[in-house]
């Protein structure tokens, strides 16, 4: 039996891949390479010392599902495939919904045609919107996504658990994931975004190899101790290894079940940059810019129900995070296309 992984070819689901062959797993990677190169499967193999099977195709696609899954005996399916920019959700709005909504509508379609029911689905802690005290735990109702991106992953997790009351064949997690960061500890494999980052860390770690002049931060008059945004970040070794202990729950129990992951700590953006200067022994410049629409002061997670249920916990902190992204972005300064 073999473990699906779609969007595997991406930021985190790269680090899965490694991750589940590591562990003795057979594994299918299903990636349009939309937002990937498929170096980063090569030197997974590098790493591993064995390959997964990769076929480049479309989650949105039924017919190549089918022929997966005919191919191919797949146990359980990990499902990252997705469009994650929150500005190019709110410009081209359709495109996100039909890539993530519409996409993962089929990807269940074809699962159940096939007879496979585990399903590990990356959602986001923007599910539960603004307004909540911290920290967030799963039994807070969800809010407004501030964004198509985030309003998607709401949709799919309204799907999904429609999907497990109606079909008890279902197993499935929704895992609500912090603020994934940080690289494989090698250096070899880790985050590539396209263009301009639009998150905190890649940012900072651009700055500091001198790819970028200049990180704005947005906002200092927050409501919080230095005024500038808290957020909870997770090493993405730990965060896949989440996904381990919730794909060995899901063998023994039917129905949808909903996780935080993320460490339980946040820290402020001014934070996040003095540590990374410490870590990397390089200045990051910066400059107070407005506020970002739709950002939240602060965002951390309650992960005391994944440490109960799943017996996991985040193990690597800030300093291990930041020093894990500098190898990677030290040894490879343009990413994938170095
Ligand atoms: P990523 O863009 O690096 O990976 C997503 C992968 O999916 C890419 O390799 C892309 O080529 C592929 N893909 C996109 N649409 C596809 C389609 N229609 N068919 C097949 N492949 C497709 O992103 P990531 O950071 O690794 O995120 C993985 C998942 O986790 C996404 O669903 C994302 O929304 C979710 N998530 C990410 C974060 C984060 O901060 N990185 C936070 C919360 C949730
Ligand atoms: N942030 C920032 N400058 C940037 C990118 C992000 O000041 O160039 C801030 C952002 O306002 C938030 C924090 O850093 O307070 C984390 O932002 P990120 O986009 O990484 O994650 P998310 O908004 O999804 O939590």
């Amino acid at each position: 039996m073999a473990v699906l992984v779609t969007g595997g070819a991406g930021y985190i689901g790269s680090h899965m891949v490694l991750t589940l062959l590591e562990a003795g797993h057979e594994v299918v990677v299903l990636d349009n390479l939309s937002n990937a190169s498929q170096e980063s499967l090569r030197r997974v193999e590098l790493l591993a010392g064995k390959a997964p099977v990769f076929i480049k195709g479309d989650i949105r696609d039924r017919h190549c599902l089918d022929a997966l899954f005919a191919e191919h005996s797949i146990s359980d399916v990990l499902h990252f495939a997705g469009l994650k920019s929150v500005g190019e959700s709110v410009a081209e709005p359709l495109r996100y919904y039909e890539n993530n909504v519409a996409g993962s509508l089929t990807l269940c379609q074809a699962m159940a045609a096939a007879g496979v029911y585990r399903l590990v689905f990356s959602s986001s802690a923007t599910v539960y919107g603004d307004g909540h005290p911290m920290p967030i735990h799963e039994g807070l109702p969800t809010g407004r996504p501030a964004n198509p991106y985030g309003h998607s992953k709401l949709m799919v997790e309204d799907v999904l658990r429609d999907l497990a009351k109606a079909d008890e064949h279902w197993s499935i997690a929704l895992l609500r994931y912090f603020n994934p960061v940080g690289a494989h500890e090698s250096g070899r494999i880790g985050e590539d975004p396209n263009g301009i980052p639009n998150n905190l860390v890649p940012f900072i770690a651009q700055v500091a190899v001198g790819r970028r002049d200049t990180l704005s931060v947005f906002g200092n008059d927050y409501p919080t101790p230095d005024g500038t945004g808290v957020r909870d970040y997770i090493h993405v070794m730990d965060l896949v290894d989440g996904h381990l202990a919730a794909m060995q729950v899901l063998t023994s129990q039917r129905g949808v079940s909903t996780w935080n992951l993320g460490t339980g700590r946040g820290y402020s953006v001014l934070e996040m940059i003095k540590a990374f200067e410490t870590v990397s022994g390089q200045h990051v410049s910066y400059k107070v810019a407005d506020r970002r629409e739709g950002d939240v002061a602060e965002c951390w997670a309650d992960p005391t129900l994944a440490r109960q249920e799943l017996g996991w916990e985040a193990m690597r902190g800030l300093e291990e995070m930041l020093a894990d992204t500098w190898r990677w972005q030290q040894a490879n300064p343009q990413g994938y296309s170095d």
